[in-house]
């Protein structure tokens, strides 16, 4: 019996962060975060689960 995923409410995809380190103007090192959204892993996709 599958049941709605918990890890993305059925949505199938979830938010997910990841960080990058670029060279700001003065050649600094500064750490940005990006928000993108792929697969969830729990479910790898489906939106349910068994
Ligand atoms: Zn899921």
């Amino acid at each position: 019996m599958s049941e709605t995923c918990q890890g993305c409410q059925g949505q199938r995809v979830t938010a997910h962060t990841t960080v990058a380190v670029e060279l700001d103007d003065q050649g600094n090192q500064v750490s940005k975060t990006r928000e993108y959204t792929a697969p969830c892993g729990t479910c790898h996709g489906n939106g349910t689960v068994d």
